[in-house]
């Protein structure tokens, strides 16, 4: 396994953006020896919430093994244990009737993924991530707004606030003015019809009421879905069991441009429309209960041909590199192995020059995983709320009947083997530390033999220049240059 080590040379890296990508990028560059500053553009107050009763109406984010594996690495293990819970079974429940359809008992096959599947809330692991990198030495600036990113001494902007660096990491979400940079004009998005609302339980509520107690407590499932008439429901237990999180994905007619695709506007329940016949009595039950949830529409986001940009300085890192469907179950696993995957190749830069191949051994690693991310994605929505119908009868003989032989999920092959797992089993195996050793066993050596320097080639131009407004006059400002 390839060693955490520390760079020869220390850049300046500014992350735009302070989510789950952004704060584990410069967390993984800075302890790769880097100097990293953090701008974001709320106040971060939000995701912070430590000091109250948590009803901010964030969810739940899975941490798969694969994610669980670079947490641990990082040595946020115990943090993540006191927080989250582990996942020991998935099960599989009939929309409308509530019958079950069938189970994995995931918890056995731990040992060959090196780790578990855990739930954590959305604000506690932004304030692991947090935490962590503000012990690192990041800096990090809220109420600072990117407005724009350019190449040199061509930037006229309102504010006249620039600020120079080595590298530029786009960490700013799905609607990346960075990816606006790399992309050229905003690209086309197109609504998809589908709508996710996440709600937030107390599992306390759960069990002062009979009937809802027994949707959590009548086995030892922490992984329940609900594959109903065109939609789908999960339920997973967070907070160390104290709170319940549960997503509801399923299409919507007409009004899809009245949501947006952020995570703070919440709704009454009443606000939706979903057929309550065709929701199982406990879970008509359990949806009726909320005073409010919160909605997300998705979009169909183009793709971009390239996460870099062609002056090779720039970069981008989590959802602004591939938007991936809100209903997506590992949107934070790739953008942790992004963080991951840099890390590991930024601390091996023995000189400035090499940045550029650096964030190419980057694009080429992580390219061919985030490739498949969204089409997957898709398809594992279509398949999890597929109308009732042959395919989906299909579907469900085939949870029961994982093999033709008739055996059940006891062995991990024939889990990987299902149609409705082979992608879930992918991600858990996938190893970002690997990817990276194997890219640098065979093209590190080039790299550093090729580096413009060694070969006397004039390297390319640094110092990238972003514009900023800065809401706030915090001592972190002091890097930012005057025009
Ligand atoms: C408040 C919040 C709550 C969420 N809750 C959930 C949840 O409950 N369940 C779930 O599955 N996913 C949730 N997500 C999404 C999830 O975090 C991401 O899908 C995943 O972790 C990848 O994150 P990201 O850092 O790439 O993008 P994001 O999480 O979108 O983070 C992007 C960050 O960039 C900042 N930013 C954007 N534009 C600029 C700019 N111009 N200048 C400076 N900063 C900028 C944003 O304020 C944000 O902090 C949430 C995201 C947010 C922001």
């Amino acid at each position: 396994m390839l060693d955490d080590l520390s760079s020869a040379v220390a850049l300046d890296i500014v992350v735009v953006g302070g989510g789950i990508a952004g704060l584990a990028s410069a967390y993984a560059l800075q302890q790769a020896g880097h100097n990293v500053r953090v701008l974001e553009k709320t106040d971060g107050r939000q995701r912070i919430t430590r000091n109250d009763d948590r009803g901010k109406g964030t969810g739940g984010i899975r941490s798969p093994p694969n994610m669980t594996r670079i947490l641990d690495r990082w040595g946020m293990g115990q943090r993540l244990g006191d927080v989250a819970y582990k996942c020991g079974v998935v099960t599989l429940y009939e929309g409308c009737t509530g019958k079950l359809v069938g189970k994995i008992p995931l918890e056995q096959f731990a040992p060959q993924f090196g780790a578990d599947l855990m739930f954590v809330q959305h604000g506690d692991l932004y304030e692991i991530l947090y935490d962590f990198a503000i012990q690192a030495g990041v800096k990090v600036l809220f109420n600072t707004n990117v407005t724009g990113v350019d190449s040199g001494d061509v930037l006229v902007l309102d504010n006249k606030q620039r600020v120079d660096a080595d590298v530029i990491i786009g960490a700013d979400g799905p609607r990346s003015i960075v990816r606006r940079d790399i992309g050229g004009d905003e690209p086309e998005r197109s609504q998809t019809g589908y709508l996710t609302l996440t709600l937030t339980v107390p599992t306390a509520t759960l069990d002062a009421d009979d009937e809802l107690r027994c949707i959590w407590r009548d086995d030892d499932s922490q992984y329940r879905f609900w594959f109903g008439d065109g939609y789908c429901m999960h339920l997973a237990s967070f907070r160390s069991g104290s709170q319940v999180s549960g997503t509801l994905v399923y299409p919507i007619d007409d009004n899809a441009s009245s949501y947006n695709e952020g995570w703070s506007e919440s709704y009454p329940l009443s606000h939706f429309k979903p057929d309550w016949e065709k929701f199982e009595p406990r879970l008509r039950k359990l949806l009726q209960q909320q005073e409010r949830v919160t909605a997300t529409v998705h979009f169909d986001n183009p793709d971009l041909e390239s996460t870099l940009c062609d002056r090779s300085h720039v970069v981008l890192v989590g959802e602004a590199a591939y938007p991936a469907l809100p209903s997506g179950q590992y949107k934070a696993a790739y953008a942790i192995e992004d963080a991951l995957t840099l890390g590991l190749l930024f601390a091996r830069i023995t000189d400035r020059a090499q940045v550029p191949q650096v964030l190419c051994a980057y694009e080429e690693i992580r390219g061919t995983r985030s490739a498949s991310i969204v089409p997957r994605e898709k398809e594992k929505r279509r398949l999890l709320s597929l109308p009732h119908g042959p395919e989906q009868e299909q579907r469900d003989t085939m949870w029961k009947h994982p093999h033709p032989s008739g055996e059940k999920w006891v062995d991990l092959d024939i889990v990987a083997s299902s149609r409705l797992s082979s992608h879930d089993i992918e991600v858990y195996m996938y190893d970002a530390a690997d990817a990276v050793q194997d890219w640098w066993s065979t093209w590190g050596g080039l790299l550093d033999r090729h580096s413009p320097t060694k070969t006397g080639e004039k390297g390319p131009q640094s110092g990238v220049v972003i514009s900023v407004s800065c809401d706030s006059k915090e001592d972190g400002c002091s890097f930012i240059r005057e025009e």
